[in-house]
């Protein structure tokens, strides 16, 4: 273990008479950006520590995972983000350790050796990955959808089962290829199952000679009884109703039972009826967990994970029993608010204006956090999609403007934002999909969509 860096731990600065307050943020996503953010004016020293090099706009990764955009265009490196916040220094590492009495954070470097990092005030905003529920063996060959190598590693399969499709002598052999298995009917699940039917129909083809794409199978199993269950029944009876129009077969009240290389097993929810289907391709988008710091998070501070892990907080965001430490974001748990973009950077906000209260003295820095809904929006198909805010219901081409302008809007960085629109709008024009190069030089690598 090494020490570093003024507010990283140093024995000695304990008795340095003017030490200047450090607060350390875990986690680069929307609240931790946020909270970093506000603290941009303080009189003390702020660390973001993550475990990659960027900030990852998680609402665009499918269209990414689809060859749509590229994978610089959802993400920004953090560093980027926050050269001009001169208080403020950027760590690579994963928060492994946390000890609250000597107020501490341990990270793991990218080489396995490890630091520390000294706070007064701590935010973790370190989000939730996929859950398997349990089946963790279906990972291997069921990706989720949570990081940018996840969306690289769905890309990777989609393209290859095209590729190897179009390799095959006959159709029986192609078919599990040409066959796409979604699980999950949320948003994430629903705006995949419909880009790969537009990838399939629009970006491919007249590009193969032997298989014709629009013939691919797009399969979404849902366990609910209707898609997009977050949203208005009235707008999830549209979302459906395109669905359908794209080519996505939905199954619902079917859960998958298992995943293998060659198939995928569902069995309804009411009857127990199991079905298979052979196919080379299945994503998995249906549950997230807390990221295993919540764990280590939770131990040290004593409080109990909810069922998905998830640290229980304050009102004001903080962790009870520890008034220097806020968790925000996905991987807090406050009032049943939703897992969304909008509630991580309000709360990161919020957090970053607690601490910077506090360090000027203030004594009103317990302040409840109120969530402003804006609404969430979802992407169907093309010049297909929904936004629900308030009385506000908007589907087709209405709700399509709307999610494409709120899109761009929180996409970070000017270059990001124009990169996209011109994606988007050559994607509209033409059909095609730049981002689709898999190569297959390194053995290794080259087997993976396959094992
Ligand atoms: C595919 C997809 C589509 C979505 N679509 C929408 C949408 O349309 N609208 C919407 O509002 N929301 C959407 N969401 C949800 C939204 O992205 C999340 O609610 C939001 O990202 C949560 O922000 P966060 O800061 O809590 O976590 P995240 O954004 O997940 O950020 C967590 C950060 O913590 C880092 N981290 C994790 N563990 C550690 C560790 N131990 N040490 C250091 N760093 C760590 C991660 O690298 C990451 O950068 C979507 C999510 C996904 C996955």
């Amino acid at each position: 273990m090494t020490r570093v860096t003024a507010q990283q731990t140093d024995p000695e600065a304990d008795r340095l008479p003017r030490r200047r307050p450090s607060v350390v943020v875990v986690g680069g996503g929307f609240g931790g950006l946020y909270a970093a953010r506000r603290l941009r004016r303080i009189d003390g020293d702020v660390t973001l520590l993550d475990r990659g090099t960027s900030h990852v706009f998680q609402p665009l990764l499918y269209q990414c995972a689809t060859g749509l955009l590229s994978e610089g265009a959802i993400t920004s490196p953090l560093r980027h983000l926050l050269r001009k916040q001169k208080n403020t220094h950027v760590a690579l590492g994963e928060a492994s350790g946390i000890d609250p009495e000597n107020r501490t954070v341990t990270a793991t470097r990218i080489d396995g050796s490890t630091f520390e990092l000294r706070y007064d005030h701590l935010v973790v905003a370190a989000g939730m990955r996929q859950s398997y529920h349990g089946h963790d063996e279906f990972a291997q060959y069921a990706p989720g959808m949570k990081t940018v190598d996840d969306a690289l590693a769905i890309r990777r399969k989609l393209i290859s089962a095209f590729e190897m499709a179009e390799s095959l002598p006959t159709p029986e052999e192609r078919r599990p290829w040409l066959t796409f298995a979604v699980s999950g009917g949320g948003p994430t699940g629903v705006e995949i199952a419909g880009q790969i039917r537009e990838l399939a129909t629009r970006a491919l083809e007249n590009e193969f000679r032997a298989i014709d794409p629009g013939e691919a199978r797009v399969l979404l199993f849902h366990g609910g009884d209707r898609v997009l269950e977050s949203f208005d029944a009235r707008l999830s009876a549209k979302a459906q109703k395109t669905l359908d129009a794209v080519g996505v077969e939905t199954h619902l009240g079917v859960h998958v039972t298992d995943v293998r290389a060659d198939a995928v097993e569902v069995t309804t929810k009411k009857d127990k009826k199991v079905t298979t289907y052979d196919t080379r391709t299945v994503l998995w988008t249906a549950g997230v967990e807390a990221v295993p710091f919540a764990a280590t998070l939770a131990r040290a501070l004593g409080v109990q994970q909810d069922r998905s892990g998830r640290i229980p907080v304050q009102p004001d965001l903080s962790v009870a029993g520890h008034p220097n430490i806020y968790v925000v974001g996905d991987v807090s748990a406050l009032n049943d608010l939703p897992g969304v973009a909008e509630v991580a950077m309000q709360g990161g906000h919020h957090a970053g204006a607690m601490i910077a209260k506090s360090l000027q003295g203030e004594r009103r820095y317990s302040t409840p956090f109120k969530y402003r809904d804006l609404g969430s929006a979802a992407y169907i198909a093309r010049r297909h999609a929904l936004l629900q805010a308030g009385p506000i219901q908007l589907s087709g081409f209405a709700g399509w403007a709307a999610w494409g302008a709120i899109h761009i809007a929180f996409l970070s960085g000017r270059r990001n934002r124009a990169g996209t629109l011109i994606n988007w709008a050559a994607t509209l024009a033409s059909g095609t999909r730049r981002e689709r190069a898999v190569t297959f030089g390194d053995p290794e690598t080259a087997r993976q969509p396959y094992t």
